[in-house]
């Protein structure tokens, strides 16, 4: 693992900080999780987009500048320390659009990306249903093929959609065949939100905020083109997303390597008694460490092997980490702690990330299963 940066990467990184220092909001937006907050984000995903810094990864012609990806880390590391709005794009640009890469044809990849990548398409994720979460295998969801129409209707009831209150599409599994082995008879589909057959119900976080939605499909039609990989194979396709997902792309170290120095700032500024400053140091240790897990695993990928089941590790590890960290900035602002601020809100959502992406219990059976080859639980 080659820890130095090149003079190219170094000169990106600056040009990136340049931008993202003259035109990061000064005061922040309201939460992409209101109706209001969310329209202010788009404006800001916009603009990131008409100055080529969206998707910086990918290539040129679908809106990117073909960065490399240790220039996509280095973008993400200026991104949270210029402390940049979050992106709510991300469900699109961080999860679907990887697994597009992979799975989709030239078409898809033509039509779908630009569109998402200038924040015109807004997707969100459709998994997760009332009867099945963590056995995702349990859907119950169906899509009947419709021969005469050149497509597909589906039919059923997704849940915790993040933003999917706000968002133009959904991407997501339904049952094809089934007759078939659980597994096996689901295809992945590439749902169009505003047409007939399809009612969005957001409903409030503990928060207060309208962060997510329920969706009720009721025979909406989605043609063959809108089909993501192979019919019946969607569980394959499924599985790369949620790599995106619990790997590399949704929760980049430069996120908690920002908040571990944030935390950092709040122990100077107000002392850390007691242990705390052994707890402050010991986050910032974990987020650096997470930094370089992180560069080895991109080093592995430029490689050209897969992180596979070790996108578990990552996911374990950041949302453990992001709990302590959280846990200890509230210590550390103690009974005159502000109610409603960034740290206080911070710290509820991170109570969240042993849930979300797959819940940790998951990641540890996979990661005894798959990575240590213990039976299976
Ligand atoms: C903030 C947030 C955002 C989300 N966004 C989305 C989204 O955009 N799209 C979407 O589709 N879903 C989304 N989800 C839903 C999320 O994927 C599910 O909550 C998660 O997969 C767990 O499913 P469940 O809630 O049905 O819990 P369950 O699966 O019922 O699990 C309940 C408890 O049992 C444990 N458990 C279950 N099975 C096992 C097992 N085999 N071994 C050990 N323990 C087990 C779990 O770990 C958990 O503690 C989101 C959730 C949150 C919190």
């Amino acid at each position: 693992m080659d820890l130095t940066w090149s003079a190219e990467e170094e000169s990106f990184r600056q040009e990136a900080r340049a931008w993202l220092r003259a035109h990061v909001p000064g005061s922040p937006l309201p939460s992409g999780d209101t109706r209001a907050g969310f329209a202010a984000h788009l404006e800001w995903e916009r603009a990131l987009f008409e100055a080529g810094w969206s998707v910086v990864s990918w290539p040129k012609r679908f809106g990117g500048r073909d960065a490399s990806l240790w220039e996509w880390l280095i973008f993400e590391e200026e991104y949270y320390r210029a402390g940049a709005p979050q992106r709510v794009t991300q469900n699109g640009i961080f999860l679907l659009a990887p697994t597009i890469f992979e799975f989709g044809t030239a078409e898809q990849q033509e039509r779908i990306l630009p569109r998402m990548a200038a924040a015109q398409d807004l997707w969100a994720q459709g998994w997760s249903e009332p009867g099945a979460g963590s056995d995702l295998a349990a859907i119950t969801s169906r899509a009947v093929r419709d021969e005469e129409a050149g497509g597909w209707r589906l039919s059923g009831h997704k849940t915790w959609t993040t933003r999917g209150a706000f968002c133009t599409h959904l991407f997501g599994l339904f049952r094809t065949d089934p007759g078939a082995e659980r597994h096996r008879g689901l295809t992945y589909f590439l749902v169009d939100l505003r047409g007939p057959g399809v009612e969005v119900r957001g409903f409030e976080r503990l928060d207060g905020d309208e962060g997510f939605a329920e969706v009720f499909l009721d025979g909406a039609f989605v043609p063959d083109r809108d089909v993501l990989g192979e019919i019946n194979r969607g569980w394959s396709v499924a599985m790369a997303t949620t790599g995106s997902e619990r790997g590399l792309t949704l929760r980049s170290p430069g996120r908690f390597v920002t908040a571990a120095d944030r935390l950092a700032g709040l122990a100077r500024s107000r002392g850390a008694p007691g242990g705390l400053a052994e707890r402050v140091t010991q986050s910032w240790i974990e987020a650096r460490a997470y930094q370089l897990f992180t560069l080895e695993q991109v080093t592995a990928v430029v490689a050209g092997r897969s992180p596979a089941a070790r996108s578990s590790l990552n996911k374990l590890y950041w949302s453990e980490l992001d709990v302590r960290l959280h846990e200890t900035a509230m210590e550390l602002l103690g009974g005159d702690g502000e109610a409603d601020g960034p740290w206080s809100r911070g710290f509820e959502f991170s109570l969240a990330g042993p849930i979300y992406a797959g819940t940790n219990e998951i990641q540890r059976n996979i990661i005894a299963e798959r990575l240590l080859g213990l039976p299976r639980a």
